[in-house]
């Protein structure tokens, strides 16, 4: 029962480090390796699997993750509920450091990363997946995109409802007329690990959601010198543990029985392999 989780949360160890009686689980999946172990823990009376997006060192730049393996990991223990919060870099001025916003879209700029779990390559127990085609044009479930605006409410944090999380390659950072064009276009932010989470989560019959804190103005959204590692991470830092505070509240408001239609995602279509979710 302690290997057994009903939320995941995608997120290092800032979030799950003073956790009591956390479980370390390792899981291995027909996709490869996840980023890391899995830490179990209860969190509001809630099982809650915490997966270091980056593994615990922060060895994983955002390209290498393996994020098929990390949604199916999650899955495979039981969580049909994930949040995956992530740091952007906003393209709003008004949209400034240690702003909270929980996107309600998303556009995909990555260029090297699987983003399907049927992809026609046969798994290592001899099934191959069916071609499957899911329907994407809301990314996000709206039951956890609501949890994390009402637990950001509850401590005074007035999240952005709602907006365009533009996702790129990285690990650079945006030029200039990169960053303008992506703010011309009304997108809001920008990050380098919403995506693809977001599909794949879909792809299992997840219900997935992010919420987002800007550490930093994109390149075009500001006059200065441009983004750098070292601002990221100090602003990160200074707003983790008030996050972290946002993040558990939204755990404990996720619904205990899902109300959305994140399950159906593969409305019967039979995908020919063995899913670790989908079924509840
Ligand atoms: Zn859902």
């Amino acid at each position: 029962m302690s290997e057994q989780a009903e939320i995941g949360v995608v997120g290092g160890s800032g979030f799950y480090s003073f956790l009591d009686d956390v479980t370390e689980v390792t899981v291995d999946t027909p996709y490869g390796e996840p980023s890391d172990s899995l830490f179990i823990g209860e969190l509001a009376g809630r099982r809650v699997a915490f997966l270091p997006r980056h593994g615990r060192k922060h060895h994983l730049p955002p390209h290498r993750i393996n994020y098929r393996a990390n949604m199916w990991a999650l899955s495979s223990v039981g969580a049909r509920q994930v949040l995956g919060p992530c740091a952007v870099g906003g393209l709003r001025p008004e949209y400034g450091p240690g702003t909270l916003l929980v996107p309600d879209q998303l556009v995909d700029r990555t260029k090297s990363r699987a983003q399907t779990y049927f992809d026609g390559e046969p798994l290592p127990d001899g099934t191959t997946p069916h071609v499957v085609h899911v329907t994407f044009a809301d990314p996000y479930c709206e039951s956890g995109r609501q949890a994390s605006l009402a637990a950001a409410r509850e401590h005074d944090w007035e999240a952005v409802d709602g907006g365009t999380l533009c996702v790129v390659e990285g690990p650079r950072f945006s030029t200039r007329a990169e960053s303008l064009w992506h703010a011309a276009q009304g997108w809001s932010v920008v990050g380098m690990t919403g995506h693809p989470e977001a599909v794949l989560a879909r792809e299992l019959g997840l219900c997935y959601s992010s919420l987002t804190l800007v550490t930093d103005l994109d390149a075009g959204a500001e006059s200065g010198e441009g983004v750098s590692h070292e601002e990221v991470l100090r602003v990160f830092g200074k707003n983790v543990g008030r996050l972290r505070n946002v993040l558990f509240d939204a755990v404990a408001k996720l619904p205990e029985k899902r109300d959305c239609g994140c399950a159906q995602a593969l409305g019967g279509m039979d995908p020919g392999i063995e899913l670790p979710g989908l079924l509840d």
